[in-house]
């Protein structure tokens, strides 16, 4: 089994996207992911993985908080800039429980860090849910490495 293989069978499972924020010494830092899940309730836990390259790693161990924020279908481009797809653009954080979200997502869930685990060139980090804002519209789906919406399409039978 090769690289390119594996990376296609993971892309058929479709996600939403989210970008994953912290901040360091007053500068919030933010990167798209969509290896995102829910853990637990009784804690409210959420994981997230990082790869070993990219620039949050360091600094959610650092800070010991993150945020994750679900993206709106009308949010492409924050995905794309946060991916490192698109350049030079700066992007306002808002506030929730003290920690850098992003505006107009979907849901920002704020977390304190419970654990890290290294896994082969990820790295795992358990998040201890701080405190939830939601807002009401659709979310951005990732799959087969595009980006798509919930719009319905007509049933081909
Ligand atoms: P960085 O330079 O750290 O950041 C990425 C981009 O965000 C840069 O262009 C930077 O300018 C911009 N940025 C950061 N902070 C700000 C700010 N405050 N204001 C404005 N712009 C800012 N990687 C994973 O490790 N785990 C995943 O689950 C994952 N899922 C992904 C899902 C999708 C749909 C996509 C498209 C990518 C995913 N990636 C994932 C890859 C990851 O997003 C890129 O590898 C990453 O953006 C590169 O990180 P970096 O450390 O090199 O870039």
């Amino acid at each position: 089994m090769d690289d390119r293989q594996f990376r296609t069978a993971m892309g058929r499972f479709a996600t939403g996207v989210t970008v994953i924020a912290t901040e360091v010494e007053g500068e919030a830092h933010g990167m798209t992911a969509n290896a995102f899940m829910s853990v637990s309730l009784d804690p409210k836990l959420v994981v997230i993985s990082i790869g070993e390259k990219a620039k949050i790693l360091n600094k959610i161990k650092e800070s010991g908080i993150f945020t994750v924020n679900i993206l709106a279908a009308d949010q492409q481009e924050m995905s794309m800039i946060f991916a490192g797809q698109i350049k030079d653009r700066q992007v306002e954080f808002g506030r929730l429980d003290n920690k850098p979200v992003l505006p107009g997502a979907i849901a920002q869930v704020a977390c304190e860090v419970s654990a890290e685990h290294v896994e082969g060139d990820h790295t795992l980090f358990i998040g201890k849910v701080t405190d939830i804002h939601l807002e009401e519209k659709e979310p951005l789906i990732f799959f087969n490495g595009k980006y798509r919406s919930l719009e319905e399409q007509p049933a081909v039978l």
